[in-house]
Parts: structure tokens; C-alpha cells; sequence
């Protein structure tokens, strides 16, 4: 009997009678991170990280929650479990599980560059690795934080030249914050959409530091607004509450700007290829950081990335999931695709499902 396995609930260890982010009601939950694909209502007990704590509040209401830091141990039913930095956003985990000799680690979602605002991703040895692979083909490469963010500083700065509003579009959880603290404040103010406030409200009720902002409110002056850059997050695009703001330029931030036609698609002005998630070679060189024997993969490329693994000698194996909302769902995907994954969003609170188009 392996110590996890795949089950119609989520990832589950009999051993310990816990699940690690279960999409069905559960008793106990072990929750990687406080997206909404990873993190759903309805469970008796929830474990994760201390930095997850306010805004798994936020997004679940009063639900049963105890927090650790990482590679704090905590045993059930004898089975030994440990958080470990996964560097996706504030507060994400990859869980280490631990029985009997045997260990498993479960990825979560991840991402290996070091983007200074989240834990840096720290790779952990196991014999058995539990791996997302949104990004997991070769034509996703990312280029280092500091170089997007000079073009995005750049951008911004032309827009007041040329008396253009600035509106910046990334998830609430994860790209809100990276884009918050790598702005250049001496351009201008930051305004956020309420969706990408209350967020930062519960991460700096959580102890995190976030640079100056002005939530967007009936009272904002327009002028002021349109001066400073504008925080929104996907559901915003194309509302009114946005056109209010024009004439604007309007950027998006996702990995998915990588590929071509995907900017014209969410009629945005500008593409910022930026993900929360590892590309291409820092999948690889986070799996093979593991030392695992074997290595399942869940969300996005799984066929065609476990079929890499399998010809550079490792023993790969594709899962099917419930993951995959938030930023992971392509823009490429079917329609059927996009409306299940909005539903999944929605049913467990993720207020930035509309932006899956
Ligand atoms: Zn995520
Ligand atoms: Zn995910």
C-alpha cells in the first residue's frame, strides 16, 4: 500500500487519515496554499502555514484551522508531517510526508525563482514526488523578475507621459503582492480594486509588510487615480468599473502571455509574462533537486511532460486532479474547460474566477 494515493477526494494517506488539498468535504485537510483550486470549504480540520492563516479566513469564513511554520513537525496517527517553502505565494507550502522510512513530498504549486516577497522555494529530498506542471513545456522560459519589472515601471511612466491611466491586472493571492512591492513608487501612487485590498488587508493582519495603497473607492478622485497605477484583478476586466478609468492602458501579468495571441485574446494592451509558477527548466531542476524515484504530476502538461521525464530516465507518472483554477487554466483551453474551472472558483470562494477567459 503506498503511504499517499489518488483518490476521487484528493491526495490521500490512509495511514494518517488525512488529505492534502482535498476538492470533497474531509475531515483533515492538509492545504498546500490558499488558492481556490487547493483550498476548499467544508472540511472538519484544516493544517497549513502560518502565513495562509488571514487569508484562508478571508476566503473560508470560520472553518477549524491550526497553523505551523515551516519544517515544523506534526504527527498524525503516527505519520509524520512537515511544511516546506514551495516560493508560488506568501504562505504556500509543499508538504512532506513521512512514515515508516518512507517519504512522499506534495509540490502544491511552485515556482523556483526567488521573487522576494514569498518564501524562496526549497527543494526536498523524498522517494516519491507529487508535482504540479502547469508550465511544463519548453516554450515557457521566463525572463528574471527585475527585467519584467523595469519594462512594467517603464510602461507605466510612458502612460503619464502620454496622460494614459495605468491598470495592471494580476490575481489577488500571489501576483497583487509581487507587483505591489517591485513597483516604483516614485512614479506615482498604487490604487487597488477592493478584490486585491482585502486581500492585502489579511496579509498585513498576518504580519506582512505591502507598500502603500489606496483602495479604490466611490469617493477616489478620478484624476488622482489616474495619475498613480492601478491594481486590478482578472473579473475587473472590461467592467464599467474599469472604463471609468479611461483612457487607460491596461497590462496583463500571466504566464500564459508567453504564447502568441494570448494578449490580443484578453484585449490587453500589454503582456507581462509573469507567472507564480516554475517554467520549463525549473521544473526539471526542482524535480531532480528531489532525488525521487518516481514523480507524479498533476494540473496542465501532464501527458507530454511526464512522456520528457520518462525519455531523461525518470519514472514519471501523470495524475488527474481537480487543480488548475486561479492562473492555470489556458487561455487556449476549451470552453467546457474554462466554465469548469470558473465553477470550481466560485463554489469555493475564489473571487477571481472571471478572469479565466
Ligand atoms: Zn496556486
Ligand atoms: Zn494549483
Amino acid at each position: 500500500m503506498p503511504l499517499l494515493e489518488f483518490t476521487d477526494k484528493g491526495i490521500y494517506c490512509a495511514a494518517g487519515k488525512f488529505y492534502i488539498d482535498p476538492w470533497q468535504p474531509v475531515d483533515d485537510a492538509v492545504i498546500t496554499h490558499a488558492h481556490a483550486d487547493h483550498a476548499y470549504v467544508g472540511h472538519k480540520r484544516y493544517l497549513a502555514h502560518h502565513l495562509s492563516r488571514e487569508v484562508l479566513y478571508y476566503r473560508l469564513g470560520d472553518i477549524q484551522l491550526q497553523t505551523v511554520e515551516y519544517g515544523e513537525k506534526v504527527i498524525k496517527n503516527g505519520v509524520e508531517i512537515s511544511l516546506f517553502p514551495a516560493g508560488h505565494v506568501i504562505g504556500s507550502a509543499q508538504i512532506r510526508v513521512e512514515h515508516k522510512g518512507e517519504v512522499w513530498v506534495v509540490s502544491g504549486d511552485y515556482k523556483t525563482e526567488d521573487d522576494g516577497v514569498c518564501t524562496p522555494f526549497e527543494p526536498v529530498k523524498c522517494h516519491h514526488f507529487i508535482s504540479e506542471c502547469t508550465f511544463g513545456m519548453p516554450i515557457y522560459k521566463w525572463k528574471p523578475q527585475a527585467e519584467i519589472f523595469a519594462d512594467v515601471n517603464q510602461w507605466w511612466a510612458n502612460n503619464l507621459q502620454n496622460n494614459l491611466a495605468t491598470v495592471i491586472v494580476g490575481y489577488s493571492l500571489g501576483k497583487a503582492q509581487r507587483i505591489l512591492q517591485n513597483l516604483d513608487l516614485n512614479i506615482g501612487n498604487v490604487y487597488t480594486h477592493g478584490v486585491i485590498e482585502n486581500t492585502n488587508e489579511a496579509l498585513r493582519r498576518n504580519g506582512i509588510v505591502l507598500n502603500p495603497t489606496h483602495r479604490i473607492t466611490q469617493e477616489s478622485a478620478k484624476d488622482e487615480v489616474r495619475k498613480g497605477i492601478i491594481i486590478a484583478p482578472p473579473s475587473s476586466v472590461g467592467t464599467p468599473w474599469m472604463r471609468k478609468f479611461a483612457p487607460y492602458s491596461f497590462g496583463y501579468c500571466s504566464g500564459w502571455m508567453a504564447i502568441r495571441g494570448a494578449k490580443r485574446r484578453r484585449a490587453a494592451d500589454r503582456g507581462f509574462v509573469m507567472s507564480d509558477h516554475a517554467d520549463w527548466t525549473g521544473l526539471i531542476s526542482a524535480i531532480d533537486a528531489t532525488q525521487c524515484e518516481s514523480v507524479y504530476l498533476t494540473h496542465g502538461s501532464t501527458a507530454s511532460f511526464s512522456k520528457y521525464l520518462g525519455e531523461i530516465g525518470f519514472d514519471a507518472h501523470e495524475v488527474h486532479t481537480l487543480y488548475g483554477g486561479e492562473e492555470e487554466t489556458s487561455p487556449q483551453s476549451s470552453p467546457e474547460e474554462r466554465e469548469s474551472s470558473k465553477e470550481v472558483a466560485s463554489a469555493s470562494g475564489g473571487e477571481d474566477s472571471g478572469g479565466v477567459i
